[in-house]
């Protein structure tokens, strides 16, 4: 199991919730996004409408979902969550959409993964608040029209180029999630050991912060497991060199990179002479599917400066080469 892995499950999933933020001033970093939300949230409210189709995309672990729930919180509507592999037919999303109120949000993730049958439901709802839908089949089959709420769809998505470009276009608003600062992190991390009851210090946190790429979610759970660590190997209180001790003994390394991370950056350099490679080539060397590649792994490499895409293929920078520690192949074409 991936220490850094972005999914939550079983009872991080009961903790994660007393230390998700509620609140548009609670939700730290991302500052456009949050100046821009907080500004449609106030003018949709102001007008009696619904906030228009909202699209957040970004890596695994930044705050889609949470941000998703939070726009229901300020808009004072309630928040309806499915995600694109659930919804079979379009009978599920015709139940769904019938089911809300005016205003509401229906949070949808992993909205690249809806098939094309549901997508084809969603974009007359999403236009004109319209379901049409075929029930019945053979010649006894006909089309039905039925008016819903106006209400606003919060699609989440890891890459904006999986969506198809007439379900991008149905949303009014889109919002790019970046990796966090160290800064912010700090921040994220002494509010979490704050509700969570935990001795931690500044330099503590910070020293968390610096190893979790870029990410909330991996953040919080490092703290956890540090949090475990300062308990049995000491009195339970987080500082600088207890925070490097466990996140050490977890092998995380000091740009926050894990064993999965080390391992594609190793395979690209020393399989591939540094690269370039095509992505295929560099999943099955991994054993890794294409996807974890692009939507988990690579986004904080290449935000890293640790590798970059290129037209030929993925390929590692000089920085990557030092961070290991191994001198770069030369190569004919580089
Ligand atoms: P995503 O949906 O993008 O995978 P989540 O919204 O589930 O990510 O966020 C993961 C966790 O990280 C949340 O439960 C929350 O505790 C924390 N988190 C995310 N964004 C923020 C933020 N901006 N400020 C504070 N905590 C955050």
């Amino acid at each position: 199991d991936r220490l850094v892995a972005a999914t939550v499950q079983g009872p991080e999933l009961h903790q994660d919730h007393a230390i998700r933020p509620r609140s548009l001033a609670d939700y730290t970093g991302q500052p456009q996004v949050k100046e821009q939300m907080e500004i449609f949230i106030r003018a949709a409210q102001a007008r009696h409408e619904a906030l228009d189709h909202t699209l957040i995309f970004g890596p695994p672990g930044l705050g889609k979902t949470t941000l998703a729930n939070i726009i229901a919180e300020e808009m004072g509507v309630s928040i309806k969550s499915t995600s694109g592999p659930v919804i079979e037919k379009a009978g599920d999303l015709a139940a769904m959409l019938t089911n809300l109120n005016a205003g509401d949000v229906l949070f949808v993730d992993e909205i690249h993964r809806l098939s094309p049958a549901v997508e084809e439901i969603l974009y007359p709802a999403m236009e004109d608040y319209q379901l049409d839908i075929m029930i019945g089949e053979g010649p006894a089959a006909r089309s039905i029209k039925l008016d819903l709420p106006p209400f606003t769809l919060v699609g989440a998505t890891t890459r904006s180029g999986m969506l198809t470009a007439p379900l991008r276009d149905r949303f009014g608003i889109v919002q790019r999630l970046e990796f966090y600062s160290v800064e912010d992190l700090t921040t994220i991390l002494a509010r979490s050991a704050r509700l969570l009851g935990l001795d931690a210090d500044r330099a503590g946190v910070e020293e968390i912060a610096r190893r979790s790429r870029g990410t909330p979610r991996i953040a919080n759970r490092l703290l956890r497991r540090v949090r475990d660590y300062a308990q049995v190997k000491s009195n339970g209180r987080i500082d600088a060199q207890m925070a490097d001790a466990a996140l050490n003994m977890l092998h995380v390394d000091t740009h926050g990179l894990d064993h999965m991370d080390r391992r594609l950056l190793l395979a690209m350099m020393e399989k591939f002479a540094g690269g370039p490679v095509g992505v295929e080539s560099l999943a099955a060397a991994i054993a890794e599917s294409r996807d974890t590649i692009e939507d988990v792994l690579e986004p904080y490499l290449i935000q890293q400066g640790l590798m970059m895409r290129t037209a030929r293929g993925r390929q590692v920078t000089d920085l990557a080469w030092s961070h290991f520690g191994l001198t770069p192949v030369v190569s004919g074409s580089n």
